[in-house]
């Protein structure tokens, strides 16, 4: 295993952000994970583990050692009548998974399609989408201790996946390397198409001004719609730097949400799992950020909800951004904005 030093990390985060870690190295198979649990720079240092470095945010050099995760590998683990079980490594594409799935045949993923980053991250905020969380498909993950290097198989609930967030974002922050996880799959069709923009697009597609109903033969109908609305909604990192989301819904009680309809009666909000959430998005757009621009950062024009870097831009200056909105956002509607991207 090699470890450099002062190794640069614009092009392994999607902000673009140009900071350098003390010390880098990348972890190819499981004999490099061994390896590196008993480096001196891994013991005696801060570290962080990297997958697609999209949902990340360097604010400063990294004092620490940055572990890229590369380890690749897709299996059927097993299958019965009903369902299939695929086991991922944590370094494969999100994406490639999906690709892998659909392909197959197989149903529950379909909705999280186009998601940037690895595998190994998604159960770090149970990435969710157009109606679907990791955590309806999740069986478990396969993690290792960094302080002792021992391999830990978490279930589902061991996980405690909730809205962006899970026991490792929590009192397992920083604790545990991901190296794979295991999916639990549908063989019988089960389209999920509970997210009203899916569902409209599916069904009305473009081409039929008579509102024909797209027939969904497979999840990757699915996914290729969600593709495409995601597509011409966020923009590329590749083109312009960002990480998605900068912010989490809010969640708001009942009585908190009568009494702001009273003064916003055009509050959008909508109720999941027993709790209220309005949308992060709508809140920022009334306080005239959507495409807002200072500098090098500035607050992306089709979705009010995703900062930018236009180009240059540090990690604080995206940061100041983030706060001011925060702040007009609390002035506004007395709600607090939480980030959902990890602030490093
Ligand atoms: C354009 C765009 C759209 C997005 N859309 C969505 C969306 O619809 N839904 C959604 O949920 N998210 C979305 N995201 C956010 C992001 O893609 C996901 O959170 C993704 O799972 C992050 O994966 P990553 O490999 O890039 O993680 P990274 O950014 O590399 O890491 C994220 C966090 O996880 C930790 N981590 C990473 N890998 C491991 C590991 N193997 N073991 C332990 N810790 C680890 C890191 O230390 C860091 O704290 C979007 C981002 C972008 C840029």
């Amino acid at each position: 295993m090699k470890i450099l030093k002062d190794y640069n990390l614009k092009d392994l985060n999607t902000f673009g952000v140009d900071v350098k870690a003390k010390f880098f190295t990348e972890i190819n198979n499981e004999e490099d994970l061994a390896e590196l649990f008993v480096q001196e720079e891994f013991k005696n240092n801060q570290r962080i583990f990297l997958g697609g470095g999209s949902n990340i945010l360097f604010t400063k050099d990294f004092d620490g050692m940055v572990v890229l995760n590369k380890l690749k590998g897709i299996e059927i683990a097993k299958e019965d009548f009903e369902n299939v079980w695929v086991r991922s490594f944590g370094g494969e594409f999100w994406q490639d998974l999906v690709t892998f799935i659909v392909n197959n045949g197989y149903w529950g993923i379909e909705n999280l399609a186009f998601i940037p980053g690895t595998v190994g991250a998604t159960p770090i905020q149970n990435i969710g989408a157009y109606g679907v969380e990791l955590k309806d498909i999740l069986e478990n993950v396969e993690a290792f201790e960094v302080e002792t290097g021992k391999n830990k198989i978490f279930s589902r609930e061991e996980c405690e996946l909730g809205y962006r967030d899970s026991v490792f974002k929590n009192k397992l922050k920083g604790k545990y390397f991901i190296s794979a996880i295991t999916l639990k799959l549908s063989k019988i069709p089960k389209p999920n198409l509970s997210y009203k923009i899916l569902k409209e697009y599916l069904e009305k597609p473009a081409s039929s001004a008579d509102g024909n109903k797209i027939k969904i033969n497979s999840p990757k109908d699915i996914s290729d719609a969600v593709t495409f609305i995601r597509q011409n909604k966020l923009p590329n990192p590749k083109i312009i730097g960002n990480a998605g989301s900068f912010f989490k819904n809010v969640f708001v009680s009942k009585e908190q949400l009568s009494n702001l309809l009273k003064v916003f009666p055009k509050m959008p909000y909508f109720e999941e799992d027993k709790v209220i959430k309005i949308p992060a998005g709508w809140l920022i757009e009334q306080c005239e950020w959507k495409g807002y621009k200072v500098g090098n950062v500035g607050v992306y024009e089709k979705q009010a909800l995703v900062l930018v870097n236009y180009g240059g831009a540090t990690g604080g200056e995206i940061v100041d951004l983030s706060n001011k909105i925060i702040k007009s956002v609390k002035e506004k509607f007395g709600l607090e904005l939480i980030p959902e991207v990890n602030i490093v």
